[in-house]
């Protein structure tokens, strides 16, 4: 007979193991150097791409150029995001180079995403 209590004791087991393991950010961390450690970053690869996107979205590259020479605002402009670290501005569209907003590093990826550009 299938023995439930059985059953659901070792996936518990294994289910709070699978929890903790990866809620853990120190031991996440670790899995990161571990994996940086292994896995050197491809410079050639990188040049290549990096040479890919600006053929592939000059527009973006300009954009991204102009941008450089506007002042950040002191936070984060997303919703109520309060952040002041890793602050970027960002371009809601490219076709308007200076209209730039700032973005801490992290909506700056969702807005990105939101809006369709992986690359
Ligand atoms: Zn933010």
């Amino acid at each position: 007979m299938f023995d439930k209590k059985a059953y659901m004791k070792t996936y518990n087991k294994a289910h709070y193991q699978h929890q903790t393991k990866w809620r853990n950010k120190e031991q996440l961390r670790k899995y990161g150097v571990e994996y940086r450690k292994n896995h050197p970053p491809d410079l050639e690869r990188w040049v290549i791409d990096a040479r890919e996107y600006r053929r592939k979205h000059p527009e973006r590259k300009y954009a991204q150029n102009l941008a450089r020479y506007i002042p950040l605002k002191p936070s984060c402009e997303f919703g109520n995001c309060t952040s002041t670290e890793k602050l970027e501005h960002a371009h809601l569209d490219y076709d308007y180079p200076l209209e730039v907003v700032t973005f801490c590093a992290k909506h700056h990826r969702l807005v990105d995403r939101l809006y369709g550009r992986f690359d």
